[in-house]
């Protein structure tokens, strides 16, 4: 009868933090063979077992001697701290069993049981540094040519991944540590922050918060995992936390989103991802276009190559808009952590209140901010909606009003619809719809409401069919209120005032805003608001709902 190999990892160490099946299977095993520290790690869980414990460097005779005892028909139990299967005896022991011709169909039964490797213990203890991409190197140029370490440790730092280091330093090996510091520090800030931990969950469990440029005047040793942060890793009240990327869709510390649930995977909202924010089409088009640009003129053959910082910091401007990778180059030379945040700015943008011209030169400004990577959508209210993938949202809006524009948010604002008064020769109540926009623009409300401003009683601009309409009529205005503006039931706003004085217009329609503020449901339409209350300040809801026989919809009304 063969028996059975357990590969155990126990994880880091204490037994709350052991898996249950970790626990099973040392209690079900006949032998217990591990590192002589490991096995005192776990020396509570041991009844009867048989103990074959060694010292560092004797892994290779632990995996024959598990081999030869499982083959003999007992259950072996060879132990690792952390995950048997990273850095741990798991590969050791196939190996072994391979070079014997073992097969799972005829060889002793293996089951390597996982536990919680080095950099998660870690990481839990440190914030939650590993959020992202991340990868573990191990210092350890026993068994490694270290050549290949330091490759390994320069692809990883200029790809940007978060690092685990494992066995940093020991009493011997002492430079390791220091070339890992001086390579990283060739694509890293100096201010990346950086996690020292030592025994995590054990008695001695000891935590350092650093950075790339500092953690060498702190203790390291072979009982320490050094977790270094990539670019967009920050501190926050001693803990280093990683972002996954969530800020680029979501507002964190609001509970209505920008996108809903059935936009936020729509190509244009992801800008960054491998299609570019282009539909299928474009990116065929834009491809065959890169290829053409693609293609190396002679003269350039002959030129210097890139360095890997020089392409890393091409990637980043990709990434990041333009100057972000000469920002973050200019960052590294004055010491400072450069963390870019890329997410896609929305803003609407228009002439102006009553200006509906463009300049050429405001047009050339859009094309530049918008970039290629961007996107311009005309809208149905007098808008040009932007969505552009930016670090600097500041810069964006700063080159937007320097060349006129006015600008205001998206989603569920206030938005005045003027006219255009004629292109200005009907002026006499630009003044009042200034002052409303100056007043209300862009302030929240429980859902998009617009407020349609017309300069005369032909109305052209349609004011009575927005939300609320507000028409110059005679020297004095006339007020429209719940416009249905959507759906094919849609009826234009019911008029409930007449020759309102002009002095009184600005307050009546910042009195009738702040109450559906106050008192509308999230996501409640101005005109359904209406109809639920009853009444608006002193006007009452009379039904407007055409008086047809219409057939539902297939979607919406
Ligand atoms: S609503 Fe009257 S003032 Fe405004 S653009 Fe039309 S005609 Fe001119």
């Amino acid at each position: 009868m063969l028996g059975k190999l357990l590969v155990i990892g126990f994880g880091p160490g204490s037994f709350e933090h052991m898996t249950n099946r970790a626990l099973t299977a040392i209690q079900e095993s006949h032998c217990i063979i591990g590192y002589k520290t490991y096995v005192d790690l776990i020396s509570d869980l041991l009844t009867d077992q048989e103990i074959i414990s060694t010292g560092m460097s004797e892994e290779v005779s632990r995996a024959q001697a598990a081999v030869k005892l499982a083959e003999e028909g007992k259950t072996v139990a060879v132990i690792s701290s952390g995950d048997a299967g990273v850095y741990g005896m798991a590969g050791l022991v196939y190996e072994v069993l391979i070079e014997k011709g073992w097969t799972e169909e005829t060889g002793v039964s293996v089951e390597v049981v996982p536990g919680v490797s080095a950099s998660n213990s870690c990481a839990s203890l440190l914030g939650a540094p590993i959020m992202h991409d991340s990868c573990t190197i191990s210092l350890s140029d026993h068994l490694t040519p270290w050549k290949l370490i330091e490759k390994r440790i320069e692809a990883a730092a200029q790809a940007d991944f978060v690092i685990s280091l494992y066995n940093p330093k020991s009493g011997r090996r002492t430079r390791q540590i220091q070339e890992a510091q001086r390579i990283l520090l060739t694509y890293r800030s100096p201010n990346t922050p950086v996690g020292l931990v030592k025994s995590a969950y054990r008695e001695r469990q000891h935590i350092v918060i650093t950075d790339l440029e500092n953690m060498l005047d702190h203790d390291i040793g072979m009982l320490t995992t050094v977790v270094i942060g990539n670019s967009s890793t920050f501190l926050y009240d001693n803990k280093l936390i990683t972002p996954r990327g969530y800020q680029r869709k979501y507002t964190l510390d609001k509970t209505e989103q920008r996108l809903k649930p059935h936009e936020r995977l729509r190509h244009e909202n992801e800008p960054w991802a491998l299609h570019q924010g282009k539909k299928e089409d474009e990116q065929i088009q834009k491809k065959s276009q890169t290829r053409k640009a693609e293609a190396v003129p002679a003269s350039k053959v002959s030129e210097p190559m890139e360095t890997s910082l020089d392409l890393a910091l091409e990637a980043l401007s990709l990434v990041a808009g333009e100057n972000a990778g000469a920002r973050a180059n200019e960052g590294q030379k004055k010491n400072e952590i450069y963390n870019p945040v890329v997410s896609v700015f929305e803003l609407a943008i228009s002439p102006g209140v009553v200006n509906k011209h463009f300049t050429p030169k405001q047009m050339i400004t859009l094309a530049e901010v918008v970039g290629n990577d961007g996107t311009m959508e005309y809208t149905p209210h007098h808008q040009i909606h932007l969505r552009i993938p930016t670090a600097e949202p500041e810069m964006i809006t700063g080159r937007l009003k320097d060349a006129g524009f006015l600008i205001e948010p998206i989603g569920d604002v206030f938005q005045l619809k003027a006219c255009d008064f004629c292109d200005g020769e009907k002026k006499d109540s630009i003044p009042q719809a200034e002052e409303i926009n100056k007043r209300l623009s862009g302030l929240e409300l429980p859902k998009e409401l617009k407020v349609g401003f017309n300069g005369c009683g032909m109305a052209c601009y349609g004011a009575v069919n927005d939300d609320i309409g507000v028409i110059f009529r005679k020297g004095k205005f006339d007020l429209f209120l719940g416009a249905k503006t959507v759906g094919r039931t849609a009826h234009a706003g019911q008029p409930v005032a007449e020759g309102i004085e002009p002095d009184k217009i600005v307050p009546l329609i910042e009195e009738i805003i702040s109450d559906y503020k106050e008192k509308g449901h999230p996501n409640e339409r101005f005109f359904k608001y209406f109809k639920r209350v009853g009444k608006v300040l002193d006007y009452t809801y009379k039904d407007m709902t055409p008086k047809i026989e219409i057939e539902p919809a297939p979607c919406g009304d």
